[in-house]
């Protein structure tokens, strides 16, 4: 519900104190009118509302036992145990959805795009689970929703089918996997995902975890199919490890491909993979959004939603240290995300969206590198979360 309230003493991404006015959920120029709501923000920072850029809302173990994780180490090890796993486990993912995102909200998110599994054993349940939670939720938190083949697409007949049941009950985008390591076939794969967005007039997002020579491969072939269908600026490329390959004869004209195709590239910031070059990406003028990926799930144990921590770990994993890298790390959960997903109104001038979070630090680096909990989240000019606890 868009609302009205005026948010004093804060200072926006660190700079002088000043007062932000809030008017039917849009950030407005004053003064304010007599009688609004006041949020007293005692001077911290103010960011625009944190983007989760990829996780996945349907299948955390969050408020469910310890899950004692036994798992093989391959891909195809965690994607089979957790299909045989879910069986067992109490995974609603109405209610799991929901436990997730309103920890994102607590911590900061107010836009979250998730990955929701479609398969035969599952069909499209965790679709309805997410979009029930989305609906629940609408006024809290914006979620988007990628209709994903986590168990393969062409590998498993009866997919592609389930996946047009996902779009049209309200799935956003598309998503793929891996088209050479996980369907062997990627030009089937691709193209059926690529005719899918085509034809439903939607985005693709695809978990692209194959590494070298071979994700090169797919990903100029999603760059072709982005240039011929004419989906410049609506396709993301989750992972992209192949792009933190040392060999730049091979990844220098990639980035500039992906620049001129608009293609963005999510990344987790993980430490035990090769990860894209965040920096050149962003001198190439290519989107760059972050997400956490699965949180406290049957494929890994970590994650507690925090998106500035996340800027934390890109910050890390980048060796960013100087007060302008950490700003960029926080670009990345911020603008970056934004521009990836093509938020429209996103950010704190007015005419932009209401959504935004309190953070007691100095500078925007400190947030970043010290990640100071208790924040305060506002969306859409209401309070949805104070001093780090969901109100809504
Ligand atoms: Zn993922």
């Amino acid at each position: 519900m868009a609302a009205d309230l005026l948010v004093r003493n804060v200072r926006p991404l660190g700079g002088e104190l000043t007062d932000i006015l809030i008017l039917a959920g849009r950030i407005a120029p004053g003064p304010a009118p007599a009688g609004v709501l006041v949020l007293d923000g005692s001077g911290r920072i103010a960011l625009p509302g944190l983007v989760e850029a990829h996780t996945h809302l349907d299948k955390s173990l969050l408020g469910l036992s310890w899950y004692r994780n036994a798992v093989g180490p391959r891909l195809i090890d965690r994607i089979d145990n957790e299909r045989a796993v879910r069986k067992t486990l109490p995974i609603d993912p109405r209610q799991q959805s929901e436990r997730h995102a309103r920890l994102a909200v607590s911590h900061g998110s107010t836009f979250i795009r998730s990955h929701v599994d479609v398969d035969t054993d599952c069909g499209v349940a965790g679709i309805a689970g997410v979009m029930a939670t989305r609906e629940a939720l609408a006024d809290v938190v914006a979620i988007d929703i990628v209709a994903f083949p986590q168990s393969g697409l062409l590998v498993r007949p009866g997919t592609v089918e389930l996946l047009e049941q996902a779009l049209r009950l309200g799935a956003e985008t598309v998503g793929g996997l891996d088209p050479c390591a996980i369907d062997r076939d990627p030009k089937g794969h691709l193209d059926t995902v690529f005719g899918l967005a085509d034809r439903f007039g939607r985005g693709v997002d695809i978990h692209l975890h194959e590494p070298g020579e071979m994700g090169a491969f797919s990903m100029e072939l999603i760059i072709e199919r982005t240039r011929a269908l004419g989906m410049q600026g609506k396709v993301i490329v989750s992972h992209a490890f192949c792009l933190g390959m040392p060999d730049a004869a091979v990844v220098d004209p990639l980035i500039a491909a992906l620049a001129e195709a608009r293609i963005a590239i999510m990344t987790t910031a993980t430490a035990s993979r090769p990860v894209p070059p965040l920096m050149r990406l962003a001198r190439a003028g290519v989107a760059v959004c972050a997400g956490s990926d699965g949180i406290r799930d049957t494929w890994g144990p970590y994650g507690n939603a925090d998106m500035l921590e996340r800027a934390m770990f890109v910050g890390q994993r980048y060796n960013l240290r100087r007060d302008d890298e950490l700003a960029a790390a926080l670009d990345v959960v911020t603008t970056g995300g934004a521009r990836a997903l093509g938020l429209d109104g996103y950010g704190l001038a007015p005419g932009c969206g209401g959504d935004l979070v309190l953070v007691e630090a100095e500078t925007v680096a400190e947030a970043v590198a010290q990640r100071p909990g208790r924040r305060t989240v506002v969306k859409r000019g209401s309070v949805v979360a104070r001093d780090g606890i969901g109100e809504v």
